[in-house]
């Protein structure tokens, strides 16, 4: 079993109330192989709601205390992130999945590149809090950038 974003797969749960459709992963949650996860839902935010980006670092320097994730208009909600890191991890673990396809850029979902902090559009080099913390405990994480690799090694 696969764990893959909930936007790649269609549902409108971005910030900004869109989806990001990618129709491979679609396909997969219709057979059956891969469920779908939204952390930012999973920690308690609505959609649509304020784009939030890591300030100070990635990923795994949010997990180590070094740098946060704050919203446009300034609001901490590094916390929130945290604990949905943290629930989709209880539901990978659930699950039994061996590998997970996550929404590249995200500060949640990210595995390769996020947006820098200053909401310009702007990405740097690292991964996002659930990312980082799937990592952190051993589960491979891919991006609908790369899951192509994945996507092989499990065709019969
Ligand atoms: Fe949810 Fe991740 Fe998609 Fe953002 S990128 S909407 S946190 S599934």
């Amino acid at each position: 079993m696969l764990v893959v974003s909930s936007c790649l797969a269609g549902l409108k749960v971005r910030y900004n109330g869109s989806h990001s459709l990618h129709s491979v992963i679609e396909r997969l949650v219709i057979e059956g192989k891969a469920i779908t996860i939204c952390p930012e839902l999973l920690s308690g935010f609505s959609t649509p709601r304020e784009p939030a980006e890591i300030i100070g670092g990635n990923g795994q320097d949010v997990l180590n205390g070094k740098a946060r994730v704050v919203e446009k208009s300034g609001r901490d909600v590094t916390d929130m992130y945290l604990d949905g890191a943290e629930k989709t991890l209880e539901l990978v673990k659930q699950y039994k999945a061996t590998a997970v396809i996550l929404k590249e850029y995200s500060p949640s979902c990210g595995s390769t590149k996020i947006y820098n902090g200053d909401f310009d559009g702007s990405l740097i080099s690292g991964d996002g809090v659930t990312s980082a913390l799937l990592r952190k405990h051993g589960i491979e994480v891919y991006s609908e950038r790369n899951m192509n690799q994945l996507l092989e090694s499990m065709t019969p």
